[in-house]
C-alpha cells in the first residue's frame, strides 16, 4: 500500500512500486493500469494467435479478444458500430491515415483548415498531404491564451473547405477546443471534422455521436493503456467511401496479379497483423475507465490544477500559458525567463518529480504564444496534492539553484 490514501496509485504498479515519485508528465504518457498488463499477459498465454486467419480456436480466441477489444473502444466512443474502430499503432498512425484515405480524395484547391496549436503530428501530415496534391492549408489562429480564435471561422471555413482537423484539447495549454461551433461552421459547408483526441481520451471516456465530428483520434498509452496501437474512429459511411491507406494482408477482398480489391471498413485500414495483445490491454484500460466517476475524477483533477497555479503565481516573473480554469484539462505550463525548462526539469527530477520542458512538439503553438519552450505539469487521476506541493517545493528549490 502507498502512504497516499485517497489516491489511485496502488493501481499502477510503477508508482505503487515507487512512492516517492511525483509523475508529472502523463501528457506524455500516462502510466499504465494493472488490468490492462494483466489482460496482456493473460492474452499473451492463453490465446495468442494470428487474427482473422486461422481455423482452429486458439486462433478463434484471439478473435473473439481482438473484435471484444473493438466493442470496448466503441462503447468508449460511444460509437455507432464496432465496425467504426480502427486500430492503429497510435494517434500519429490514425491521423497520417486520415491525411492519406481521407487526404488521397482531395484536390488542388481543396482546403484542409487546422490551427496553430496542433501537435506536429496533426500539422505534418497535411504539409506533406499539401505537397502531394497541391490542397491549401490554412490556420486557424489562436488567442493571447492559445485558445483556439473562432472569430475568423466563415471566411476560413469557406466552400472550398474538405476538412477541419484540430486538437480536442491543446497539449500545452489543456486548452479545450470549442468544438461544436468548428462543427456547425464546416458542416455548414460540407466539410467535415477530424479530432485529435490525444490529450482528451485521458480526461474520461468521449462521446463522438454528441460531438458531432466525422473522425477522432486517439493512443493507448495516454489513457492508461499499452503503448504501441490507438485508435481511429470514423463515421462508418465515410469510413466506406475512402481507399486504403496501407497495403498488406488482411486489407483486401481479392487480389489478382493485375489488381486488387478493398475488403470493407474497418479491415480495409488494417493492413498486416495488427497490435493485438495491445488493443486488448488497452480494452482492459477503458473498461477500467468506463467503471470510474468521472465528474469526481475531473473535479479533483480540477482542483490539482487551481492548487498549482495558484502556487505557481508566487513565483516572481512567472508567465503562465494557456487559459483560465474551467477552460481546461489538468495540464500546466509556464516560462519564467531566463531559466531554461531542461535545467528547470533536471533539478525537479533530483526531487523525484517527473516533468516535461521543451517545445513539447508544438512549435507553432509556442511561436505563437512568443516563448521558444516552457515546462509542463500534466495531471491525471492517481495525482495528488503531496504531488502539487512538491512541485512547488521543487521549484522553490531550482529558482535558488538554477538563479
Ligand atoms: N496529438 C496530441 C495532442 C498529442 O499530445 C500527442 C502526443 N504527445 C499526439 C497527437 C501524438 O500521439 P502519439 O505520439 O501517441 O502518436
Amino acid at each position: 500500500m502507498s502512504a497516499r490514501p485517497d489516491s489511485l496509485r496502488d493501481e499502477f504498479p510503477l508508482l505503487a512500486a515507487a512512492p516517492g515519485l511525483h509523475y508529472l508528465d502523463s501528457a506524455a504518457t500516462s502510466q499504465i493500469h494493472r488490468l490492462a498488463l494483466d489482460a496482456m499477459v493473460r492474452h499473451e498465454t492463453s490465446s495468442r494467435a494470428n487474427v482473422a486467419r486461422g481455423t482452429y480456436r486458439l486462433a478463434a480466441a484471439a478473435d473473439l479478444a481482438y473484435e471484444g477489444a473493438r466493442h470496448v473502444a466503441a462503447r468508449f466512443l460511444n460509437a455507432g458500430s464496432a465496425d467504426e474502430i480502427v486500430f492503429t499503432s497510435g494517434a500519429t498512425a490514425s491521423l497520417n491515415l486520415v491525411a492519406h484515405a481521407f487526404g488521397g480524395t482531395l484536390r488542388a484547391g481543396d482546403r484542409v483548415v487546422i490551427s496553430v496549436a496542433e501537435h506536429h503530428s496533426n500539422f505534418v501530415p497535411w504539409q506533406l498531404l499539401r505537397e502531394r496534391t497541391g490542397i491549401e492549408l490554412a490556420l486557424l489562429p489562436v488567442t493571447a491564451s492559445g485558445r483556439l480564435a473562432l472569430a475568423g471561422l466563415p471566411e476560413l471555413i469557406n466552400r472550398n473547405c474538405r476538412l477541419v482537423a484540430v486538437t480536442h484539447c491543446s497539449n500545452v495549454t489543456g486548452a479545450m477546443t470549442d468544438v461544436a461551433a468548428l462543427v456547425e461552421a464546416a458542416h455548414r459547408v460540407g466539410a467535415k471534422v477530424l479530432l485529435d483526441g490525444a490529450q482528451a481520451v485521458q480526461h474520461g471516456p468521449q462521446d463522438v455521436r454528441a460531438l458531432g465530428v466525422d473522425f477522432y483520434a486517439f493512443s493507448g498509452h495516454k489513457c492508461f493503456g499499452p503503448g504501441g496501437v490507438g485508435v481511429l474512429w470514423g463515421r462508418g459511411e465515410l469510413l466506406a467511401t475512402l481507399p486504403p491507406f496501407l497495403g498488406g494482408g488482411g486489407m483486401i477482398a481479392t487480389v489478382t496479379p493485375q489488381a486488387a480489391t478493398w475488403a470493407e471498413p474497418p479491415q480495409r485500414f488494417e493492413a498486416g497483423t495488427p497490435p493485438i495483445a495491445q488493443a486488448i490491454g488497452l480494452a482492459a484500460a477503458l473498461e477500467w475507465m468506463m467503471s470510474l466517476s468521472w465528474p469526481r475524477i475531473q473535479a479533483r483533477e480540477n482542483a490539482l490544477c487551481e492548487q498549482l497555479i495558484l502556487g505557481l503565481q508566487h513565483i516572481p516573473a512567472l508567465r503562465l500559458l494557456g487559459p483560465g480554469s474551467g477552460q481546461r484539462a489538468s495540464i500546466v505550463s509556464f516560462d519564467i525567463p531566463g531559466l531554461h525548462p531542461h535545467d528547470i526539469c533536471q533539478v525537479l527530477d533530483g526531487r523525484q518529480l517527473a516533468l516535461r520542458g521543451g517545445h513539447h512538439c508544438a512549435q507553432p503553438l509556442l511561436a505563437a504564444l512568443g516563448v521558444e519552450a516552457c515546462t509542463r505539469a500534466s495531471i491525471a487521476l492517481y495525482n495528488d496534492e503531496a504531488d502539487i506541493q512538491a512541485l512547488l517545493d521543487g521549484l522553490d528549490h531550482a529558482l535558488t539553484v538554477l538563479r
